[in-house]
């Protein structure tokens, strides 16, 4: 284990550093990625950033964007520079399971390994741990350890504060969730003090869709949005010929579940989707009700309260069957 003061020695030092985020990065996973290599550069190391797999194009724009390896497009690389890092930063994971194969390669590494991270129950693999699950972000996180640890807040520039802003205001939903308090908004603040333009970064994020994406969202809602009204849950489930149909990437399919939370009366929320290998399933729930536990029991997965996911080995029908047979067990949480 390594305190605060080691970490900071270490820190004093130019230093080859990895930083590493969970596979399908969303904008807290690269936000937070990026808004800390633009704070380490600053500071005369060696940085990488490798995701385990690709991203959405949306997030494409981020400042050193270009300066990120694709395990699974560059795996030699890769490897090499978490075999030959001082440092490995884990951001927004807590568990080696959510960076795939790149997972043995950081569990092997000498580097000491830093966590900075809001899941639930953490996995034992750090050294250092910069932890909260009353975090909104993983990327308020940094912004705390820049200010609060490392004492460094001139060091927020532009580019780390676009970052910052652009992890922040995805995970929490543009600011609605209940994790938004009042410290969130004076981080929010400064990071648009410190150059986020935060209108642009809204447009970027949100307003940038390709026309299959926003016809998909149409196809969906129309058609493939079922209401369980005895059970307040709404799920859509799409098979892989439907993304297939619809030309739809990486990202295309975000946000799509909380469509479903919209609708009045709705506690619990479901995207279940045939991807390559496995059928994944997004979770999104309002007020007390565990999203993570369902995930968790039923479909080998966990995440917040609120927003969790998980997957299934069987087929689109089947598990879309599993997710109606667990509801009668939830039957007194959801209609509360
Ligand atoms: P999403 O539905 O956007 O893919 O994921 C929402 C949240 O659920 C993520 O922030 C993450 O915490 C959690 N999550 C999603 N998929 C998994 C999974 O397979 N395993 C675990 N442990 N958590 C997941
Ligand atoms: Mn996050």
């Amino acid at each position: 284990m390594l305190d605060l003061t080691a970490l900071k020695e270490i820190l004093a030092y130019p230093r080859h550093i990895v930083i590493t985020t969970h596979h399908k990065p969303d904008g807290d996973a690269m936000g937070s990625s990026l808004g800390l290599y633009n704070y380490l550069v600053q500071k005369g190391h060696h940085v990488k950033v490798i995701t385990p797999t690709d991203y959405p194009v949306f997030l494409h724009w981020l400042p050193n964007n270009p300066e990120v390896l694709i395990y699974t497009e560059k795996k030699e690389e890769s490897a090499r520079y978490v075999a030959e890092a001082d440092l490995i930063f884990c951001l927004d994971f807590n568990s080696l399971s959510r960076i795939n194969e790149l997972g043995e390669r950081v569990r092997e590494a000498a580097a000491k390994k830093v966590m900075i991270d809001h899941h639930l129950e953490p996995e034992d693999f750090d050294d250092y741990r910069y932890w909260s699950i009353n975090a909104c972000a993983t990327a308020q996180l940094v912004y705390e350890f820049i200010v609060k640890e490392m004492k460094e807040p001139n060091l927020i520039n532009k580019d780390v504060a676009s970052c910052l802003y652009t992890g922040i205001m995805t995970d929490s939903g543009s600011f609605r969730f209940p994790t938004t308090t009042s410290a969130v908004h004076l981080i929010v603040a400064d990071l648009i003090d410190k150059g986020a333009e935060n209108w642009k970064i809204h447009q970027l994020v949100y307003d940038n869709f390709a026309e299959n994406r926003l016809r998909f969202l149409g196809y969906c809602l129309l058609n493939k949005l079922e209401v369980l009204s005895e059970y307040n849950t709404a799920m859509i489930s799409v098979s892989k010929e439907e993304l297939e149909r619809f030309n739809i990437s990486t990202g295309d399919t975000e946000g799509l579940v909380n469509y479903a939370l919209t609708i009045n009366g709705i506690r619990l929320a479901a995207l279940i989707i045939e991807r390559e290998q496995l059928v994944k399933l997004s979770l999104r729930s309002t007020g007390d009700f565990p999203a993570n536990e369902i995930c968790k029991k039923y479909f080998q997965g966990g995440g917040h309260r609120n927003a969790a996911g998980g997957q299934s080995g069987e087929s689109l029908d089947a598990t879309v069957a599993r997710f109606k047979q667990l509801l009668p067990e939830y039957k007194s949480l959801l209609i509360q």
